[in-house]
């Protein structure tokens, strides 16, 4: 059995606690300060310190032993003497250093004639100094060194250690911040496709709560309203995702690339879908087995909408645009023909027709231009002025009393109904809209009244009508842009959808509102408007 000198024996137990306080992660802190006590004692110092490099490479005090906090600073000038070792004129070196210890010494009113320093170091790298300073003159010993050297090193891989874990969490930060802020829904998954985490955006979407979410299998999370038939993530993991495998010049496995794309119905837990595109991308463990995999979930319900207004505006307009283009042209070709003699009857009523279709594409065409203004400036403009509605509802229903027999109309104003501030051609937009809607949705004919109430603060309009009404369900959804009503299109009445459209936006730029109900106990539907005065 090898006997140890006592300081032998000291020695290690010092390193033997210090490599625990180490494996135990305490606080750089209390590491430095057990490495100054051994290192202290072990060279019978009577002070320690230890500075370290900032990301300038300066030297700052950050642990001290054998003097009070706020004398500190007295030791600054020694960091001048870090390289004290590799200077060239060592000898000038030295007496400016016995100068400072003097100064120090009487400073602190204490002797203190010799520092022994050293660098603190891992991998060539300088982290820092230790110094121990003693009472009595002279130079340390190769031992002296060789101890420090021992406790030097500990301490280096404590401050090292340390800046790794503030690296790692600052990574961690950075990422929980990447997810946090992320305007797509995020999900990590192990490899048995357990939820580990999902990010705020995430748990809005499928209104899953990050606690609840984790530990959970995918499937819980993301649930598709339709089963989804393209691949799945078990289909992916089990024909040996990924796809993409990038081998190298020995067929080893280098990099994979090949995310899992898939788009559907999400079924979220109030039970309202959301329509989502996911990519899956995996992450593997240096031997390539799979170690995690990442979900991108986007939310597509907008995009889905732009398709379907995209489709059903082609569709609409296309059919639109026909009917009265056929129209005018077959009345201009039948007036045209020279084989044949047309009374002037005809020839009016043909003339007419052109009229009248050729107005309904201008009509038309306005509305598109409208619609597709709003939807890149956004906002409506208004040209506002001073309107007497009571006027503008009467002239607009003059010009369409010409063009029915079949349609009575009433038309009751409060007295003395006042002026609004408003835009006249917009708002006779709105009133030519809902009276001609009246008209065409009564095919049979019928009564239709407009009347108007003020109150101090608001003028309030209603038309009504007997005509084909509209359902409950529908009622709401007629201000959406392109919605037509079923009873509508199976009656196979024109329209596009937009008009209703173009009203609601007319009348909230105005700050009113506008809502339409079926008639209580009789067919047909009442439209409601209301403006405010100023
Ligand atoms: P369009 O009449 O060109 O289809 P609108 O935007 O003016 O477009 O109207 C939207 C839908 O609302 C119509 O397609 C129709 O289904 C319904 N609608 C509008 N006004 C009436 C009404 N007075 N009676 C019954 N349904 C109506």
């Amino acid at each position: 059995m090898i006997i140890l000198p006592d300081f032998r024996i000291h020695q290690r137990d010092y390193l033997l606690k210090i490599s625990r306080a180490i494996t135990a992660q305490l606080d750089l802190d209390v590491v430095l300060r057990m490495v100054l006590e051994a290192s202290v004692s072990m060279l019978g110092g009577e002070v320690g310190m230890i500075a370290l490099r900032g990301p300038e490479q300066t030297l700052s005090i950050e642990a001290v032993l054998g003097i009070e906090p706020d004398e500190i600073e007295v030791l600054e000038p020694l960091l001048n003497f870090a390289s004290f070792k590799k200077s060239q004129d060592k000898d000038a070196k030295s007496g400016e250093l016995q100068l400072h210890l003097r100064l120090i010494s009487r400073k602190l009113n204490r002797v203190l004639r010799q520092v022994v320093s050293l660098p603190l170091q891992i991998s060539g790298e300088s982290l820092g100094v230790i110094y121990v300073l003693r009472a009595y003159p002279g130079s340390p010993t190769p031992d002296d060194l060789l101890i420090l050297q021992s406790f030097a090193d500990q301490a280096a891989i404590a401050v090292h250690n340390a800046g790794l874990y503030q690296a790692t969490i600052a990574e961690k930060r950075r990422l929980a911040t990447i997810l946090d802020a992320s305007g797509d829904g995020i999900m990590i998954l192990d490899a048995q496709l357990k939820v580990k985490r999902i990010n705020p955006m995430l748990s809005s979407m499928t209104g899953w709560q990050m606690n609840f979410a984790v530990d959970r299998p995918h499937d819980d999370v993301i649930r598709w309203a339709e089963p989804v038939p393209k691949l799945t993530l078990e289909k992916a993991i089990a024909d040996g995702w990924p796809y993409n495998v990038v081998r190298d010049s020995n067929g080893e496995w280098e990099s994979a690339v090949g995310s899992l794309y898939v788009e559907g119905d999400l079924e979220r837990l109030d039970g309202m879908r959301l329509s989502v595109e996911i990519k899956y991308a995996p992450v593997f463990f240096e031997d390539g087995s799979l170690r995690n995999i990442i979900a991108n979930v986007r939310d597509i319900t907008r995009f889905r909408q732009a398709e379907e207004m995209k489709s059903t505006f082609i569709s609409v307009i296309s059919h639109e645009l026909k009917t009265p283009v056929a129209l005018i042209k077959g009345y201009a070709q039948t007036l045209q023909r020279d084989d044949a003699e047309w009374d002037k009857e005809t020839i009016q009523r043909g003339l007419s027709i052109i009229e009248e279709e050729a107005d309904r594409l201008t009509y038309l065409i306005e509305n598109l231009l409208m619609a597709s203004r709003l939807q890149s400036e956004g906002v409506l403009r208004l040209n506002m002025g001073e309107v007497a509605l009571d006027e503008l509802v009467a002239d607009v229903l003059e010009r369409f009393k010409t063009q029915t027999n079949q349609h009575q109309f009433v038309l009751e104003f409060q007295e003395n109904f006042p002026t609004i501030q408003g835009d006249e051609a917009r708002l006779r937009q709105v009133f030519d809209n809902l009276i001609s809607n009246a008209i065409k949705y009564s095919p049979d004919g019928g009564l239709i009244k407009i009347s108007g109430q003020y109150t101090d603060d608001l003028v309030q309009i209603t038309v009504q009508d007997n005509g084909i009404g509209i359902s409950s369900t529908d009622v709401t959804k007629i201000f959406d842009r392109f919605f037509r009503a079923q009873e509508a299109i199976e009656k196979g009445l024109p329209g596009t959808g937009l008009g209703l459209f173009l009203v609601r936006v007319i009348i909230e730029a105005h700050g009113g509102q506008i809502w339409a109900k079926p008639n209580q106990g009789q067919p047909g539907t009442t439209f409601i408007l209301t403006l405010p005065r100023r």
